[in-house]
């Protein structure tokens, strides 16, 4: 499996990929990238070497290639590619939502990987203290004020109660 897939995202990533010419189309079924499309926020971007080789449409990708792009797009969002201070506000709204909402299902996911290596085959579920894991995670965290990581804990609660189906189970 080769480790060059991201989530494209073409504002708050936009320089962090460089200057580089953006493809406009999935490189699989030629499909057009449309930023107002309702699926844009699933296209991948494809790197080989550094270097933009194609996007790749949410029908066309493999359960690998999703996989591949959420564990990059961690990766990327603990690094200090993305200048924080060029962001307006609502992009930077926009990179806090990404990041919790990505941090979020990895917590998730952790927590049900560890029951099922426990051999549980039930998971004790608690969205508000694994929403403040989330946020805790994200070392886009530190240095927010209050006010933001408590929007930050609540964000997450809500995301990972939706993500795990709480709301229609207690409805
Ligand atoms: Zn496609």
């Amino acid at each position: 499996m080769n480790t060059n897939k991201y989530t494209y995202r073409r504002k708050p990533m936009g320089n962090a990929f460089t200057n580089q010419p953006m493809p406009t189309h999935c490189k699989r079924c030629g499909r057009t990238y449309q930023e107002k499309a309702h699926d844009s926020g699933q296209w991948n971007i494809d790197f080989a070497s550094g270097y933009v080789t194609g996007l790749i449409c949410p029908r066309c990708q493999t359960a690998e290639d999703v996989m591949e792009a959420q564990a990059n797009d961690l990766a990327l969002e603990g690094s200090t590619i993305v200048e924080w201070d060029s962001l307006s506000s609502s992009e930077k709204n926009d990179v806090i939502h990404d990041a919790i909402y990505q941090r979020a299902v990895a917590t998730i996911e952790k927590h049900k990987k560890a029951a099922q290596m426990a051999g549980d085959t039930h998971v004790m579920v608690d969205p508000a203290s694994w929403g403040q894991e989330a946020v805790d995670s994200w070392p886009g965290i530190k240095g927010q004020s209050a006010a933001v990581r408590t929007s930050a804990n609540s964000l997450a609660t809500d995301i990972i109660t939706q993500v795990l189906g709480l709301n229609k189970v207690r409805g």
